[in-house]
């Protein structure tokens, strides 16, 4: 298949220890080694990177951050830059996820993040969803101003370096995802209005991933029925006897 499927881990502040990251990187590791379909990337805390790295990585396994600076250096305090992230072996960088747009990050401020993330090479997961949905369709429309503010001076020309993670807000962390119907309906909408920004061939390329409480249970349902590229897990990605199922239940799909 050209494009293999692609499932990222968000570890979000998880787990406690460096010990522990390194039990729950081996366990995705020699998993990701033995799938055919499915490509994995982890996005641990930062301080936790280094742990997830190993020497010999067998592909596919990849390496991801959960955010970013928007600057290149200097007295920032607190913050980390995406050569940083690069030269410890990160490939995608997630921006403008849904508990970072809720602690205050700006659509500009997304912005400006994907646009180091692409100018630098790596591979920006973009998170976009809405907070509620609505029976006129209001949250279509919040969508659309949504990626049009979140995609605002983003570079044309690297829009082959971003991947969609349509994210519904009240999906993230509840007890049920999307029904796999609507999410297909949804990929196939941000990706319209991915190429309304971008262009058709950029929105014809884009790889979109549905997130939103995913596990072994429904992934390869959301993937068979969805149709979406990927998906983007959260809590079920530091729960390793789950995401080692929920990996095999994608790769299995044909
Ligand atoms: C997320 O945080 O991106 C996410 C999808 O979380 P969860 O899978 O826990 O709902």
């Amino acid at each position: 298949m050209a494009n293999k499927r692609l499932v990222i881990g968000n570890w979000k502040m998880n787990p406690e220890t460096f010990e522990d990251a390194k039990r729950i990187a081996r366990k995705t590791r020699i998993t990701a080694g033995k799938l055919v379909r499915t490509e994995v990337v982890v996005c641990p805390p930062f301080p936790f990177i280094s742990a997830a790295k190993a020497r010999n990585l067998p592909a596919p396994f990849h390496i991801g951050a959960q955010s970013v600076s928007f600057d290149e250096g200097g007295p920032h305090t607190g913050e980390v830059s995406v050569k940083m992230l690069a030269s410890l072996g990160a490939e995608y960088v997630i921006a403008g996820h849904s508990e970072e747009r809720a602690a205050g990050d700006t659509d500009d401020a997304i912005s400006r993040r994907i646009s180091k993330i692409v100018e630098a090479g790596l591979t920006a997961v973009v998170c976009v969803g809405e907070k509620v949905r609505d029976e006129n369709g209001a949250h279509l429309d919040f969508l659309k101003d949504q990626m049009k503010a979140t995609f605002a001076g983003v570079p044309e020309d690297k829009a082959g370096r971003v991947v969609l993670a349509y994210e519904p807000i009240w999906a993230i962390g509840a007890k049920d995802a999307m029904q796999p119907e609507q999410v297909y309906e949804m990929s196939l909408f941000v990706k319209k209005i991915f190429a309304d920004i971008f262009g058709q061939e950029a929105g014809h390329k884009v790889r979109v991933l549905y997130g939103g409480s995913v596990n072994f249970r429904n992934a390869g349902e959301i993937i068979k029925t969805g149709k979406v590229d990927g998906l983007l897990v959260g809590r079920e990605s530091v729960n390793t006897p789950g995401f080692v199922e929920l990996l095999r239940a994608v790769d299995v799909v044909e």
